[in-house]
């Protein structure tokens, strides 16, 4: 048995790196960015109009101008028209490139404009008003994103602005989710009396989703030579494999021995924490990892969050902000020398700070208590009594 620590830096040490992979810009959202993205020119590429109105030489008003001649229009994307005389005004829109000869923009809001002129309504005039200026933003070449950003919306925006049809991506891991017990039908099926839907391997399946693994799920029954079947055809098609149930102590608990069997190296079984113990976790010569959480719902639910998430944003290179602490809102006892993995619903107090209000459930058998509940407050095992006010790691879900 190894405690929560030791499990945690045992599998942080088997990252693995998959590769990069090219994708079309428009399905990189949540990826992971594996290149830097520069800006391809100057950003504004030019000196910007940023009102409707007209241009003028800030010179004229300053000289006592206040009717300008309209010497033409300029639509965004046209090429500039120049200012020839004092008392010129160039009418131009929003997105135009401001003409070399102009320095200043004044709006429609400013202005009357009457047969071919355009008159002064304010006299709170700026040299140097309502323009963008050209690389204000960034610089041809500076940089916008580095390799480990998670595309968001922002930056999908920003590659279809530098003409990045294509980018480099962190490549994802091939997993396989495999639910065992002969206890556990399909969705559609009706159970027997004695028996249950399958569900955690939904439920992971759920989260992968979230980091866009398309993870392939098998159920195995609890028959020896057929676990050993589909576990060796498992560790030769997948990089990970991430299974519930079977590795108690139960009669029908093969998994850990098939496990062995094949090859597959145990790194720990059994970790010093509730709910969770008999985790169990390996890996074979081909590095293939097998992370096999114990059947109860809410102890694979558990575990994937605290051990397989953090593994996975390590491998990805993902910018990690875990864990986050939260303030227990109300005294707690827990007795046995385990580390207990508290389920809370989350809130903000009147201060702002991140507070932890403990929804116990009824044990790792009750996952309808984790519709209730946000996060695990980790409670350190030297502890047993917790009180209002102390500050634990929490792991959101
Ligand atoms: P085990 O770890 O196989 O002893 O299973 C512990 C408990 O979790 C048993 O009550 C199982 O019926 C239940 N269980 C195991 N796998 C699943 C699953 N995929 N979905 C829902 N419950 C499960
Ligand atoms: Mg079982």
């Amino acid at each position: 048995m190894v405690s929560v620590e030791e499990a945690e830096k045992i599998i942080l040490d088997q990252i693995i790196d998959f590769g990069t992979e090219l994708l079309p810009f428009e399905q990189s959202l949540g990826r992971v960015l594996a290149e830097e993205i520069r800006a391809d020119r100057d950003m504004p590429p030019f000196n910007r109009v940023t009102m409707d109105g007209i241009a003028i030489n800030y010179q004229s008003v300053y000289n006592g101008i206040s009717t300008f001649k309209i010497r033409g229009i300029q639509a965004a994307g046209d090429t500039p028209i120049q200012l020839i005389e004092a008392d010129d005004c160039i009418e131009i829109m929003t997105g135009a490139s401001l003409p070399e000869t102009a320095d200043t923009i004044i709006r429609y809001e400013d202005l009357e404009m009457r047969a071919g002129l355009a008159t002064l309504t304010s006299n709170d005039i700026k040299q140097g008003q309502n323009i963008h200026y050209k690389g204000r933003d960034k610089k041809l070449d500076d940089l916008v994103a580095e390799s480990g950003y998670m595309i968001d919306a922002a930056l999908i925006g920003f590659l279809a602005s530098v003409g990045k049809s294509e980018v480099m991506v962190k490549k994802l891991p091939k997993v396989v989710i495999l639910s065992s017990g002969d206890e556990l039908v399909e969705v559609k099926d009706t159970p027997s009396l004695y028996q249950i839907r399958r569900s955690n391997n939904y439920t992971v399946k759920a989260i992968l989703n979230k980091y866009h693994i398309k993870a392939d799920m098998l159920h195995l029954p609890d028959q020896q030579e057929i676990i050993n079947t589909q576990l060796k055809y498992c560790l030769e098609q997948y990089d990970v494999i991430l299974l519930s149930g079977g590795v108690s102590m139960g009669k029908f608990d093969f998994i850990p021995n098939e496990l062995k069997k094949l090859g597959v190296e145990q790194l720990f079984h059994k970790v010093q924490q509730r709910p969770g113990k008999p985790f169990w976790f390996g890996k074979n010569e081909q590095n293939t990892l097998v992370f096999a959480f114990p059947g109860n719902p809410v102890a694979t639910f558990m575990c994937l969050h605290r051990y397989f998430i953090p593994w996975l944003k390590k491998s990805l290179h993902i910018f990690n902000r875990d864990p986050e602490y939260a303030i227990l809102d109300s005294d707690f006892s827990f007795k046995l020398p385990l580390t207990c993995f508290l389920q809370v619903s989350l809130y903000q107090n009147s201060d702002y700070r991140l507070m932890a209000k403990p929804l116990e459930g009824n044990g790792s058998g009750d996952f309808a208590n984790l519709i209730d509940t946000d996060a695990f407050l980790e409670m350190p095992i030297q502890q047993e009594d917790f009180k209002t006010g102390q500050v634990f790691k929490v792991w959101r879900f």
